[in-house]
């Protein structure tokens, strides 16, 4: 397969290039385009070029064209999900799921709107409280979930009348790439424009005079830097970063109900995500039912190439995050106890399987670090009082859980969590019109909803 950059509407060939490899073999199975500094900056000006009729355009007019992108991406999701598996590592039917909810997004942000506020005020002045745009938007994305973490920025971005730079991340380029060969033809020259790097061009981006905004998503050690980056121009930012969700489960929970859903926000996307539970604390009297419960699914998954139609769990997407993986998991077969998985094939391939590791504590790394990965702390408590200091002295603050028969119990807990969301009963359930966004180093400001749309815009008043 050619697969191009999109830059001022041209698909065009890239400086270098740079094979992509299969996690599931280890073997590179295509190659993507690389950007040139000289063409990041002639996609910059294409977009700054695009601006001006862009924000010009009537929002149906901007509406039309965001569903018919929404349009484009559920009449390609087949092709689209099998590169995005090939990639990535995730099982087909998660890729499918990928794209569902990215054409979801796209047509979610339609029914949006930004009213400009009219009003005279006591003092008898005459104000317009306007919404504009900022200009160019670079998106910068991380490689758990290439397309979806797309469509969690462009089209709020769109709406509200910037033009928009993407950066996908250079292990999973190829699904974002083909994206921009559909959508080309969808949007004006320059509206949206597609670059790839080799984890090279962050920091031009981050400092670039003609980008006015970085949305970017990541890990906290990268969104730092791109913070220290953006601040020669005063950038706006939005950073989406790393976390460390805990889930407190009370000894009251219905057991047979709780497990399931504590493994799939667990381990979803080989515990890839963001805000997957990273840190399981249990009461002591519900802790053997849960872990033997929770060791039981992990057993019985099937890990493989996510090709294969039966597979539940893929390989872990990149070498890099399988040898850090390896090292928290070596480190903590001598400070707990391996419930479940633990053990590393030979073959190709990164793959580990659903790990529970039972009997951890704080001052583990596994505990105290972000492991991003199927491998799960599970620590053990008596006073829910005392869980909640413990939990909560990390600089990550994503998500929470809270797990309890009792809701008005477990209410009153999750109300003393500093967390961007914290769930009751469940956990990582996210939708297009519930704002999501980190506390303390998990990130700054939100995405989705009307919160997440007006970190597009620039306010300005007309006051007469
Ligand atoms: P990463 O920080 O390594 O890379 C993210 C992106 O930043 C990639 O596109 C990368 O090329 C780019 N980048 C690298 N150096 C840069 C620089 N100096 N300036 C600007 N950009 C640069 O993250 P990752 O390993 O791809 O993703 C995993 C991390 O992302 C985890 O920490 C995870 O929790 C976090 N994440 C957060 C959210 C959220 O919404 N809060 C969602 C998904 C993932």
């Amino acid at each position: 397969m050619t697969y191009s950059l999109l830059i001022g509407g041209n698909l065009v060939a890239g400086a270098r290039s740079l094979p992509v490899i299969n996690p599931a073999t280890g073997e590179a199975f295509d190659h993507a385009p690389l950007a040139s500094r000289a063409q990041l900056d002639h996609a910059v000006a294409a977009a700054e070029h695009a601006f001006a009729g862009w924000a010009a355009t009537p929002v149906a007019e901007r509406k039309a064209r965001l569903t018919a992108i929404a349009e484009a991406i559920t009449a390609n999701a087949a092709p689209l999900a099998e590169l995005l598996t090939r990639e990535q590592g995730k099982p087909l039917a998660q890729a499918r799921r990928e794209l569902g909810a990215m054409a979801g997004f796209f047509r979610y942000v339609t029914t949006l709107d930004l009213p400009e506020k009219r009003y005279t005020d006591a003092d008898g002045r005459d104000l317009s409280v306007q919404r504009r745009p900022l200009g160019v938007v670079a998106t910068i994305i991380p490689w758990n979930f290439p397309l979806m973490t797309i469509a969690f920025k462009v089209p709020f971005a769109l709406l509200a009348g910037n033009t928009v730079l993407i950066k996908p991340s250079p292990t999973t380029p190829l699904s974002t790439l083909k994206f921009g060969e559909i959508i080309a033809d969808l949007v004006p020259p320059g509206v949206v424009n597609i670059v790839t790097d080799d984890n090279d061009l962050g920091d031009a981006i981050s400092s670039h005079p003609g980008i006015r905004k970085v949305s970017f998503t990541g890990s906290t050690a990268t969104g730092r830097k791109v913070m220290a980056s953006a601040a020669g121009t005063l950038k706006r930012l939005t950073l989406e970063l790393g976390g460390n969700d805990a889930a407190i489960v009370l000894d009251d929970v219905d057991v047979e109900a709780v497990v399931p859903a504590l493994f799939r926000a667990a381990f979803l996307n080989s515990g890839q995500v963001c805000l997957a539970v990273k840190r399981l604390y249990v009461q002591e009297g519900a802790y053997d039912r849960i872990t033997s419960g929770l060791a039981r699914l992990a057993e019985a998954a099937k890990v493989g190439d996510g090709l294969e139609e039966d597979v539940d769990f893929g390989p872990v997407q990149n070498r890099m995050q399988f040898e850090k993986l390896k090292d928290l998991l070596n480190e903590a077969r001598g400070q707990g106890t391996i419930l479940a998985g633990g053990r590393l094939g030979n073959g190709p391939g990164y793959f580990i399987p659903p790990t529970i590791v039972g009997d951890m504590r704080e001052g583990c790394r596994l505990v105290d670090e972000e492991q991003f990965g199927p491998i799960l702390p599970v620590i053990r408590f008596a006073d829910p009082e005392e869980v909640l200091a413990r939990s909560g002295q990390t600089d990550f603050g994503l998500g929470a859980s809270v797990w309890s028969g009792d809701a008005a119990r477990a209410r009153t807990l999750a109300e003393r969590i500093e967390a961007g969301t914290v769930w009751i009963n469940k956990h990582a359930d996210l939708a297009p019109h519930i704002p999501f966004g980190g506390a303390k180093q998990s990130g700054i400001g939100v995405e989705f909803g009307e919160e997440g749309l007006v970190e597009f815009t620039q306010i300005r008043v007309i006051s007469a």
